[in-house]
């Protein structure tokens, strides 16, 4: 196919690699949107690059608070956009975003089934096991199963509940709150907060003092 466009390319910025097959049509739906004056492949870039600056550290901030502020809990239930904004994490207004409480009685745990949706706006980019095949088909078949691979016990007496997400529907974990971490600042609380812990497959401890 003919190559004169001026324009980049968001989906293999390194040309030394070889260009997956939708790459051409991706090329030609972004043309359009240019053409139209709808979207700037300029504008595609710089939200990829947005996102994949993020880091699980955003939604740790959200974890800490919503264990310390029972006001922002609420909020967090209700609207995580909006919650998340006030930790200052800058949110797209679709697709949704649900927070999911992890407790005594129910373990959530997050997948795609179908490819990759996740929360990248609050965690970042995904890890490279939660878009594997063998995590998405594994894990709503066997999730106890695959959780122990990731250390995690969860007795056949606790709810385990697996959610699947969408493109219309993204969902963080709220981990239960460690033993052991009262009285500590939201700071302090937040460096408790591990990536995975917000998609469910571990559990936190508190560090050994
Ligand atoms: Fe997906």
């Amino acid at each position: 196919m003919p190559h004169d466009h001026p324009h980049d390319h968001p989906v293999s910025r390194d040309h030394s690699e070889p260009r997956p097959a939708f790459a051409a049509l991706l090329d030609q739906v972004l043309k359009v949107l240019d053409d139209k004056d709808i979207l700037t492949t300029a504008q595609v870039t710089a939200q990829i690059e947005d996102m994949d600056g993020r880091t699980p550290t955003e939604g740790a901030k959200i974890i800490a608070r919503c264990w310390d502020d029972p006001d922002y809990l609420d909020l967090a239930r209700t609207d995580l956009q909006a919650a998340a904004g006030q930790v200052g994490i800058a949110m797209p207004a679709y697709p949704k975003f649900v927070l999911l409480d992890n407790t005594g009685d129910v373990h959530h745990v997050v997948v795609c089934t179908l490819c990759s949706c996740y929360p990248r706006p609050i965690l970042g980019p995904p890890p490279v096991w939660y878009k594997s095949r063998n995590y998405r088909a594994r894990v709503v078949v066997e999730p106890r199963d695959v959780l122990a691979e990731f250390g995690t016990t969860v007795p056949q007496d606790k709810k385990l509940q697996v959610v699947d997400s969408t493109a219309d529907c993204r969902y963080l974990v709220l981990p239960e709150r460690p033993a052991g971490s009262d009285g500590m600042t939201q700071e302090q609380l937040a460096g408790l907060v591990t990536r995975d812990s917000m998609i469910g497959v571990t559990r936190l401890n508190v560090p050994v003092t």
